[in-house]
């Protein structure tokens, strides 16, 4: 199990060792469990303080704990592929499996661990909500630190939540939508580190297709940056085809190529720009920004403001919270 220490796990220093040493007393199974204490000691409590309906062991802690079960589910994560923890765990560190992955699972098992040892010795609960969200930010803090690097989204194990950009750097979500009758909207926001929205955009083009009103925005959202002097920017999408095609990972077809030399020239204006790829659940403010032109013929810009309809949107965002697919405002 040396892969553990190979981890990239978290931000700052202390953090990093505390997981660390955390990741390795795990995959020894040393961890100080209360059957595992009961074994060298005299204590017949082995009753698991989060649900009262097991005895604690590693397996309960992580795998059949109904608060395990409801971190796992609240982030998204389907452990009902495997009989036990320990089948799990060794799955992380099979070939094929993303590094990044197992860094995020190791973060929730230690955050659910701490929730554990905040209800025995400071009598202090958490929810598997709270744990879920606990971790997302830690690993969003770590990822933001390391903007180049490593720019694999939350949701790609599971976790979809908005995060800010780092001090310095703004992020750009775009989206597009076709309504009834064909007709095309495209819009995006700007939003600053401390999730300010700078500038927001949306316009409806009459008829046409989701990959031309998603270009569409992704344009109009690279113009305003590069107006608005962002040198780092971090660009977030729901549409895998404009993100794969942003990045020249895919062919750009004919009818979007027009759209992509601009897409591709503005892009090389910024000092840094990352695309990044997004499920629909983590670009709610574009999303919402894209909806006001379905109801307003003439293209709308705001500036360091959102349309109400936004709102919800925008506090989701703000104060947060972490979804699972699916989710809807
Ligand atoms: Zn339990």
């Amino acid at each position: 199990m040396n892969e553990i220490w190979k981890l990239n796990i978290p931000p700052k220093v202390k953090i990093f060792f505390k997981v660390k040493i955390f990741a390795w007393l795990l995959s020894r199974g040393r961890l100080k469990t209360k059957t595992r204490i009961a074994s060298f000691c005299d204590n017949n409590d082995t009753v698991c303080q989060l649900c009262r309906l097991g005895d604690e062991d590693l397996n309960h802690v992580f795998f059949s704990c109904p608060f395990a079960s409801g971190v796992w589910q609240n982030a998204g994560i389907n452990i009902y592929d495997f009989s036990s923890f320990d089948a799990w765990f060794l799955s992380w560190f099979r070939k094929g499996y993303h590094k990044v992955n197992t860094e995020n699972l190791i973060v929730l098992c230690w955050k659910i661990w701490e929730a554990r040892n905040n209800l025995i010795f400071r009598q202090k609960t958490v929810s598997p909500i709270m744990v879920v969200h606990a971790a997302a930010t830690l690993e969003a803090g770590f990822r933001d630190n390391n903007l180049v690097r490593d720019t694999f989204p939350l949701s790609h194990y599971g976790i979809i939540k908005w995060t800010p950009p780092p001090p310095g750097v703004f992020k750009l979500n775009f989206d597009g939508s076709v309504r009834d009758k064909n007709k095309a909207a495209a819009g995006f926001v700007i939003r600053d580190h401390d999730a300010n929205p700078i500038f927001a955009g949306s316009r409806s083009f009459g008829s046409s297709s989701v990959p031309i009103a998603e270009g569409s925005a992704l344009r109009d959202g690279l113009y305003h940056a590069f107006l608005l002097k962002c040198k780092k920017l971090i660009v977030e999408g729901d549409s895998k085809l404009i993100i794969d095609a942003a990045k020249n990972n895919c062919t750009v077809p004919w009818r979007l190529r027009t759209l992509f030399k601009d897409i591709w020239f503005l892009s090389s204006q910024f000092e840094e720009v990352a695309f990044i790829h997004i499920p629909r659940e983590a670009n709610l403010v574009a999303d919402a920004v894209t909806n006001h032109a379905h109801s307003s013929p003439t293209p709308t810009t705001w500036k360091q403001k959102l349309p109400f309809s936004a709102f919800s949107a925008f506090n989701f965002d703000y104060f947060s919270s972490s979804c699972s697919r699916g989710f809807a405002l």
